[in-house]
């Protein structure tokens, strides 16, 4: 589903992603964890293609990501066709990133009608479903000034999951939250996990991430110093490092 291949990425001097070699199967839910500059939210960018990768090979679905092929060669893509590759990726971000003069049911149908041409209607019957699964029925139609942080961040899952992704990466979505609103995102997220979609997530909760992944992979300093089943990672983690940093966060 998500596969990195040695994936480089710099800034000028600053080498932010060393060599980052990950695969996340279908189905699959990994959470990235590691101390702030480790280089996580880059990686999530990447792999969305809003960065640049300076090497390696970053395929999503089998695709490289932000290129194509034709006459044999790779065209970076722009405009529709990145969009719509860009759409098969939901992204859930720390601030919420929600249209600001739409309400909720607008934010999720906004890419549904615009990238993949659904039709006004049927947009709006999903966007409303959509915002049932993740408890905010009621708040279809109220602006994102009027909701709390926490339903906010909802309103910005319901509008990942609308356009149908086959991979949805967060990064670190309940950070920006007061810590009481926390724990409702935390059970969509986990909700949403239970239904089978592959799942990249950059987090800071490590309990969450012990009970939600398959799979923890601790980064530090641009490169993967481990990775394997949370009880192995985090009850019993093989490299110092890890070991350094989950001393600190638990
Ligand atoms: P945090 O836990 O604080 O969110 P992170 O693991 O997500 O950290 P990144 O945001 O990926 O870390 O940043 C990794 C490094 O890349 C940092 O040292 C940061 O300063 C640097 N960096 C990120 N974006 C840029 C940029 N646009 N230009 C220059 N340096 C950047
Ligand atoms: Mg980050």
């Amino acid at each position: 589903m998500i596969s990195a291949r040695s994936v480089r990425k710099h800034y000028g001097n600053t080498r932010v992603l060393e060599d980052i070699t990950l695969d996340v199967a279908a189905g699959e839910v990994c959470c990235l964890i590691g101390p702030s500059g480790a280089g996580k939210s880059t990686f999530l960018r990447c792999v969305n293609h809003l960065e640049r990768i300076n090497g390696g090979r970053l395929l999503v679905d089998g695709k490289p990501v932000g290129y194509s092929e034709r006459g044999g060669r790779l065209h970076e893509m722009r405009g529709r066709e990145l969009s719509r590759q860009r759409s098969s990726i939901g992204m859930v971000f720390q601030h919420f990133n929600l249209y600001s003069h739409m309400t909720a049911e607008q934010n999720v149908s906004f890419a549904p009608v615009t990238v993949h041409k659904r039709s006004r209607s049927a947009a709006r019957e999903r966007s409303r479903e959509l915002l049932g699964r993740v408890g905010l029925a009621d708040k279809a139609d109220k602006y994102p000034r009027q909701l709390s942080g926490g339903e906010q961040q909802r309103v910005a899952i319901a509008r990942a999951l609308a356009i149908d992704p086959s991979v949805i990466l967060f990064d670190e979505p309940t950070s920006a939250l007061d810590p009481e609103l926390v724990g409702e995102v935390l059970e969509v997220i986990r909700g949403v996990a239970d239904q089978g979609l592959t799942m990249l997530i950059v987090t800071h909760e490590i309990e969450f991430a012990r009970e939600v992944a398959d799979r923890v992979v601790f980064m530090d300093g641009g490169v993967i110093v481990e990775q394997g089943p949370p009880a192995e990672v985090l009850e019993n983690p093989r490299e110092e490092r890890t070991r350094t940093f989950l001393r600190r966060v638990l």
